[in-house]
């Protein structure tokens, strides 16, 4: 073991080498067939990278296909619609994302003239772009010598060094960075990359890892003394806030009327219906009407309780209330903000989850005289 300037002893050269042998080796026999993996396209790598990240792979897999298809360079994407950039991220959670990715595909059309660029700084400047996610896209699609920390590579690295602290504390943190640097190889950075992510997500597991099939193990000193289920430590449990929340269809003649959240909220450039928080969901609320004029410029009469729907955002714990009302009086805020749709006009819309859940209520009949729109 050699010291660093962190306050960590980091494996030895020779550790390092035999790591990258075995990895390598075992990565050309194991590696999954990804659609993103099939060329080292930094488009194509960059929109699966930002899909991964908080996703599932296999999640990932059919958005990711509708979304290179739809926007199969970075000039189409730079120059689509935010809105239809959103309909075809619906779903994925977390639309922040999609919102910055089509922001940074006009950067690199503005800025680089459509060629990503190679300069970590310059690829960290990107919205959107962290130290890992720069470092996945140039090593995997230019193998530059940049190193990776995510989730799986967090989990693997620390039982690699058998770090018994906070792998996600400043400190930690610095002890993977170091790591994932040290035993990086010169070349093959990309293929090697890839091969540590694949270990944790396939065999390192958090739970029950795969020692006896793992290529590693004899050089692995949590497996070697059994701390498989101490190491990672275990990361600060979410403490999840229960929410009351309110949403309601106002109906006018053959439309139901829909809001563009704002910046700063929770779904922001997203369409919902006009939706907001409530202490007293459960009977019409007395504030109903009033928040309802607030937020579109409507007045509504009759509102009616329909259904509950419960669901979870982040550490929210929501159950929303859905009412429906009927339009009154008044003029709707600009198309910008509100608009009048009918339910054919529904799927044109990138909404909310929950919004397009009630939007399938609201085909579906649940909502009073839908069957008539
Ligand atoms: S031997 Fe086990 S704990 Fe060690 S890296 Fe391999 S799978 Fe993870």
């Amino acid at each position: 073991m050699s010291s660093d300037a962190i306050d960590f002893c980091l494996p030895d050269a020779s550790w390092n080498r035999r790591v990258r042998r075995s990895l390598l080796t075992w990565f050309r026999r194991n590696a999954r067939d990804l659609p993103w993996r099939r060329n080292r396209d930094p488009y194509r790598i960059w929109i699966s990278e930002v899909m991964l990240q908080q996703t599932q792979v296999e999640t990932v897999k059919p958005y990711f296909n509708r979304f290179v298809k739809r926007f199969p360079r970075v000039e189409v994407l730079a120059n689509a619609d935010e809105q239809e950039v959103l309909r075809h991220w619906e779903g994925l959670g977390y639309y922040r994302r999609a919102r910055q990715l089509h922001r940074a595909a006009k950067m690199i059309c503005d800025e680089y003239g459509g060629q990503f660029p190679r300069d970590p700084d310059e690829v960290r400047a990107l919205p959107g772009i962290g130290r890992y996610t720069a470092g996945a896209i140039l090593s995997i699609a230019f193998d530059a010598r940049e190193p990776i920390v995510e989730g799986n590579t967090l989990r693997l690295y620390s039982r690699l060094l058998a770090y018994r602290d906070d792998p996600r504390a400043t400190s930690g943190q610095r002890v993977l960075w170091s790591f994932a640097e040290s035993v990086l190889p010169r070349q093959q950075t990309g293929e090697f990359n890839q091969a540590l992510m694949e270990l944790g997500s396939l065999v390192c597991t958090p739970r029950s890892p795969q020692c006896d099939e793992c290529p590693v193990k004899s050089l692995c000193p949590t497996y070697g003394h059994g701390w498989q289920d101490q190491i990672p430590t275990a990361a600060k449990k979410i403490v999840y806030e229960d929410v009351n929340e309110v949403a309601v269809v106002v109906r006018k003649k053959n439309a139901v009327l829909l809001r563009r959240c704002g910046e700063g909220e929770r779904w922001a450039g997203l369409w919902d219906f006009p939706r907001f928080r409530s202490e007293d969901p459960t009977q019409s609320p007395p504030e109903l009407e009033e928040r309802v004029q607030q937020l579109t410029g409507v007045r509504v009469e009759d509102a009616q309780w329909v259904t509950e729907i419960k669901h979870a955002v982040t550490r929210y714990r929501i159950t929303l209330s859905c009412f429906e009302a009927h339009y009154q009086s008044g003029r709707k805020r600009s198309g910008e903000e509100c608009a009048w749709v009918t339910v054919d006009q529904l799927s044109d819309y990138p909404l909310s989850v929950t919004g397009r859940r009630i939007g399938r209520l609201v085909a579906a009949g649940a909502f009073g005289k839908s069957a008539a729109l």
